[in-house]
C-alpha cells in the first residue's frame, strides 16, 4: 500500500476560497468581519503569528487591529483593553495571543473575553459547549485537524461519519487549547477515544494505546516522539506538532513534527508532514469562526430590528 501525504496546502487553498467567498457574502450584507489580536509583551512566536494572521485577514478581505502593550503593562491594563475591544463594533472577534507575561492572568484575561467575539474558544462558556459536543467556536488547530481528517476520509471515498463511530482515535497530548478540545471533536464524531499525555510515556503505555489506534492524532511538542513502532499498518496519522530544531554543525533552523514523519510514512496509510499539513489550515479555520461571530451578530441585530419595529 502507497502511504497518502495528506496535502494541507491543498485542502487551505480550496478552504480559502470558501472563507472568501463568506466574507464577501457578509460585506455585500454590510458587515466585514474584523479580527483584532492582543499581543502583551514581544515573544518572538507570538510576534511571527500576529504577523501571519494580519496578512491572513487582509487576503480574506478582513479587517484586521492589532493591538500590542508593552511586557510591563499590568492585568489590569490587559483587561481594559479587551474590554475595549469588546465593545469595539469593528472587530467580530479577539484573540489574546500566548505567552502573557507571568504577572498576568491567563484565566483572568480569557474570562474578559465577550464569550460572542472569543473565536479561540477560550472562555469557560465557549469551552463548556465544546465540551457538551454545542460548540459556538471551535479552536483553530484542533478544527484544522478534523477538517483535515474529514477531508481526507471523504476524498478516499469513505463516509467520515461511519468510519469515526467504528474507529479508536488515540490523542497524544493533553493541553486545554488543542489536545483536550481533539479528544473532544473525536467524543462529538462518536469515536472511541483515548487520551495519552506525559505520565502515558513515562509510565510506558504509550505504545499499547497508540498500536491499537485507527487514528492517531499528536500534540506533545516533542520532535519525532510518534515513530513507526508506535503504529500498526493501516493508521492514519496526524501531526499537529511545530518544533524548530537545528541541524548541527551548521545550525540551520528548520521545522519538525512530533512525528518520525520517514519511519511513520513506511507503515501508515496516511500521515500529515509538518510543514504542509494541519498548519496552513489552522489560521483560515480561525478566521472562519471571526466570519461566523459577524455572521452571528448580523442574525442578531436583524432579529433585534424585527422585534422593535
Ligand atoms: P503543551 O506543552 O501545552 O502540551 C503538551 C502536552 O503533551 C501535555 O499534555 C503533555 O503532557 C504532553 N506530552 C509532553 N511530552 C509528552 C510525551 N513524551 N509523551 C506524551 N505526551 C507528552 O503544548 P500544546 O500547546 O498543546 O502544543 C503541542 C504541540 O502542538 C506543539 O508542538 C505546538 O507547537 C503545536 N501547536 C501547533 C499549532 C498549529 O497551528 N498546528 C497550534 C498550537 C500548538
Amino acid at each position: 500500500m502507497v502511504t497518502e501525504v495528506i496535502d494541507g496546502r491543498a485542502y487551505a487553498k480550496d478552504l480559502q476560497a470558501t472563507v472568501t467567498d463568506e466574507v464577501s457574502q457578509l460585506v455585500a450584507r454590510g458587515v466585514r468581519p474584523g479580527l483584532a489580536t492582543v499581543l502583551v509583551g514581544d515573544d518572538d512566536a507570538a510576534l511571527v503569528y500576529e504577523r501571519r494572521l494580519r496578512r491572513v485577514a487582509a487576503e480574506l478581505g478582513c479587517d484586521y487591529v492589532g493591538e500590542a502593550l508593552p511586557g510591563d503593562a499590568s492585568e489590569a491594563d490587559t483587561v481594559a483593553l479587551v474590554e475595549r475591544l469588546n465593545a469595539e463594533p469593528r472587530v467580530s472577534g479577539v484573540l489574546v495571543l500566548r505567552p502573557l507575561p507571568a504577572h498576568v492572568s491567563d484565566t483572568v484575561v480569557q474570562r474578559t473575553l465577550y464569550p460572542a467575539k472569543d473565536v479561540e474558544c477560550v472562555h469557560p462558556t465557549n469551552a463548556g459547549m465544546l465540551m457538551m459536543g454545542r460548540a459556538r467556536y471551535v479552536p483553530s488547530t484542533p478544527a484544522a485537524a478534523f477538517a483535515l481528517l474529514d477531508h481526507y476520509l471523504a476524498a478516499s471515498g469513505r463516509d467520515p461519519a461511519e468510519f469515526y463511530s467504528r474507529s479508536n482515535l488515540v490523542v497524544v497530548g493533553r493541553s486545554d487549547n488543542v489536545g483536550r478540545p481533539l479528544m473532544l471533536l473525536g467524543l462529538a464524531r462518536d469515536a472511541t477515544v483515548v487520551s495519552c499525555d506525559v505520565h502515558s510515556y513515562r509510565a510506558g503505555h504509550l505504545y499499547q494505546h497508540t498500536l491499537r489506534a485507527d487514528v492517531v492524532l499528536v500534540a506533545a511538542g516533542v520532535p519525532g516522539l510518534v515513530t513507526a513502532e508506535h503504529i500498526r499498518p493501516g493508521t492514519i496519522v496526524v501531526d499537529l506538532g511545530i518544533n524548530v530544531v537545528r541541524d548541527e554543525p551548521a545550525g540551520r533552523a528548520r521545522l519538525v513534527g512530533d512525528v518520525d514523519f520517514a519511519g511513520v510514512r513506511a507503515k501508515a496509510e496516511a500521515v500529515t508532514p509538518v510543514p504542509g499539513g494541519v498548519g496552513p489550515v489552522t489560521d483560515l479555520c480561525l478566521l472562519r469562526n471571526v466570519a461566523s461571530a459577524a455572521s452571528q451578530r448580523l442574525q442578531n441585530s436583524s432579529g433585534l430590528a424585527r422585534m422593535t419595529s
